[in-house]
């Protein structure tokens, strides 16, 4: 009886130790796919950060030597984002170290034949720039119809190749700020300020810097009245802030409105910083303009969101302003000037 009873212990502790043992792959089984899981996430390879360092200078140049090319029709027609993206690799993507023999000789290799490609294709980081740079600045420069004025009075439309982006504060008002990139903020926590502030008169219309789906629309504790614009693409997301008191954007702007680059979407003021709506809590009127890239959906509102530095982009698009007018004495809006599309399509409806 008593040499029954411990083989049966033997048994049952076998039975337990097998038992345990399943238990036990199992649990590493699950641990080990998730794990695989997790990883395939995480190397989903989509740009997890930019750090915007073109300056005013170089996109003008850049974007002198693509607009003239395509605009005289040369035959080797130069493309501003690859020509940016091949100089990065060349200053480690600060242009605070660029060089001019170096863009002269890429220039004149271009020139005589040899593709972006063969130039490039011992630079590790190019693909890793163009695709940043892409994310930025892909609607900038291309084809477009714009309306123009006649001596006579009357405006004719024409079709042409250039700057289609519009600074955001309309032709004719004037602003001024700085580098306020990265400073702190105080207010609810402490931050860091992910924009530009434009300072200028409360009231001064605001333009859509590109055409997009107005994204985001009303009372935030921070911006204030704010307006958030995604680009057709959804790579950029523009945030304009601390819009005017009572009457902070056109009449009728609502979420999922298309609008077209350089349309006047709302009014600079004060307001912001208050849970309560409809509050002018900051001490000087200004816009407050940022631009967040969006390579993966996750991005969009998480704790990676990937800000970059506009000041050199506010700068660069001075030279590009949208002539607006009151359109309507009663709600005392503005509208654009001159018409404007980038399809044939739209302006002809
Ligand atoms: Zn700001």
């Amino acid at each position: 009886m008593f040499i029954k009873q411990i083989k049966l212990s033997k048994k049952m502790f076998l039975s337990i130790f097998l038992i345990i043992l399943m238990i036990l792959s199992l649990i590493y089984y699950s641990a080990f796919t998730n794990s695989s899981e997790a990883k395939l996430k995480n190397d989903k390879s989509f740009i997890k950060w930019v750090d915007f360092g073109i300056t005013t200078e170089i996109l003008e140049k850049t974007a002198k030597l693509d607009i003239d090319s395509h605009n005289n029709k040369e035959k080797i027609q130069f493309n501003w984002i690859e020509l940016l993206s091949y100089l990065a690799c060349k200053n480690g993507g600060n242009f605070k170290n660029f060089k001019q023999s170096d863009l002269d000789l890429l220039i004149e290799n271009l020139k005589n034949g040899k593709t972006i490609e063969e130039l490039t294709k011992n630079m590790k980081y190019y693909n890793y720039y163009f695709e940043s740079y892409s994310a930025v600045l892909d609607q900038f420069i291309g084809y477009y119809f714009i309306e123009t004025p006649n001596s006579d009075g009357t405006k004719s439309l024409k079709y042409q190749y250039g700057i289609k982006a519009f600074s955001p504060i309309a032709k004719n008002y004037n602003f001024n700020h700085y580098d306020d990139f990265g400073n702190s903020r105080s207010y609810g926590f402490k931050r860091t300020h992910l924009g530009n502030d434009l300072m200028g008169s409360i009231g001064t219309p605001i333009i859509a810097v590109e055409s997009g789906i107005v994204e985001a629309c009303g009372w935030n504790q921070y911006g204030g009245w704010r307006i958030g614009i995604r680009s057709l693409d959804k790579k950029r997301y523009y945030y304009y802030a601390h819009l005017r008191k009572n009457h902070p954007y056109i009449k009728d702007l609502h979420e999922g409105q298309f609008v077209m680059a350089g349309d006047v979407i709302g009014y600079l003021g004060m307001t912001g910083y208050s849970q309560k709506e409809n509050v002018n809590n900051i001490n000087v009127p200004h816009l407050h303009f940022g631009m967040e890239l969006i390579f993966d959906e996750s991005q969009k509102e998480s704790q990676n969101e990937i800000w970059i530095d506009v000041y050199q982009i506010i700068e660069f698009l001075r030279k590009n302003r949208s002539e607006v007018y009151m359109c309507n004495k009663e709600t005392k809006d503005y509208s654009r000037k001159y018409e404007f599309c980038e399809n044939e399509q739209f302006i002809y409806k």
